[in-house]
């Protein structure tokens, strides 16, 4: 690309022995919330509103994952990833322990005089298992209870969907841990940085190209004030600044393009430059422009 490389952030694969009490804590919470996922799951049918919940459970999972590692220190991107494995699989796991639980204590409700014992020996796990493959899932909504036609996915589609359900769960948990473990860490204040983001007016992808042929983040942090921009595709300056030196700083930068068609205004978003090492004069002016801005903005 014949663009000058810039140091970038590289995470220093410390962690804090915190990290691990942290991520079991995270593991046990959500085996035990796993209880309400797979209660919501047999009593919603609907196999959308199902892919909806599973998402929601990997995202509360990941975020489980996150304050572990945010709390740990954790700058390892290998261990937190190896972390992030028992956190999303022991929960999807419990999930069919909750699930064949109830089950067995409304039979028990149902039949009050058989034994546990007796109900537990008819049905086993895997005979459970095998009942849920054949009721399987609705589609429509407009299946009314006296129409006794089979369910829309069965067999061996249940398992291919519960495939599809751990994977989406550990797929979202994995990539929210990994993201969290990612981020810029000051290692002699040890603390995470915090995230700055600062939109200058004018800014545009021609000066981050030219910028980054120099080599130079300078004229990105301070550029010429300009009163003319296009609105519609913005740079993005986001300084992942320690607030407890006046050494360490990280600069991102993004384009961002905003689409409207018709009533529907769509966002996206390019990365040009991830995490590039400030200097210690290019962090304190990033710092001030961007002080002043949110000055702007709260007199406004
Ligand atoms: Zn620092």
């Amino acid at each position: 690309m014949g663009h000058a490389s810039f140091a970038t952030y590289r995470p220093s694969g410390r962690f804090s022995p915190l990290t691990l009490p942290l991520f079991i804590a995270a593991i046990v919470s959500g085996v035990a919330v796993a209880w309400l996922y797979q209660a919501l799951m047999s009593w919603i049918p609907y196999i959308y509103v199902d892919l909806v919940l599973c998402a929601g459970f990997g995202a509360a999972l990941g975020a489980a994952g996150m304050f572990a590692v945010r709390r740990g220190h954790c700058r390892n991107r290998v261990l937190a990833a190896i972390l992030a494995l028992p956190l999303a699989l022991a929960p999807v796991g419990a999930s069919y322990y909750w699930g064949y639980r109830s089950t067995l204590s409304t039979i028990a409700e149902q039949h009050p005089e058989t034994p546990l014992e007796i109900i537990q020996q008819e049905l086993t796990f895997s005979r459970w298992l095998e009942v849920k493959q054949e009721a399987g899932w609705t589609l429509s909504s407009h299946g009314s209870s006296s129409s006794r036609s089979r369910p829309d996915v069965s067999g061996t589609f249940v398992v291919v969907v519960w495939v599809i359900e751990a994977l989406v769960i550990l797929g979202l948990t994995m990539l929210l841990v990994d993201t969290e473990a990612a981020k810029p860490y000051c290692e002699s204040c040890r603390g995470w940085c915090v995230p700055r983001p600062l939109t200058p007016h004018g800014l545009t992808a021609a000066d981050v190209e030219s910028a980054m042929q120099m080599g130079d983040l300078g004229p990105l942090i301070d550029p010429p004030v300009r009163a003319e921009g296009d609105p519609l595709r913005a740079i993005v300056l986001t300084g992942d600044i320690c607030d407890g030196c006046i050494e360490t700083g990280f600069l991102s930068v993004d384009e961002r393009t905003t689409v409207q068609r018709k009533k529907q205004t769509t966002t996206r978003t390019k990365n040009l430059l991830r995490r590039a090492v400030l200097t210690a004069p290019q962090r304190a002016a990033f710092l001030h422009r961007y002080t002043m801005s949110v000055g702007q903005k709260l007199a406004a």
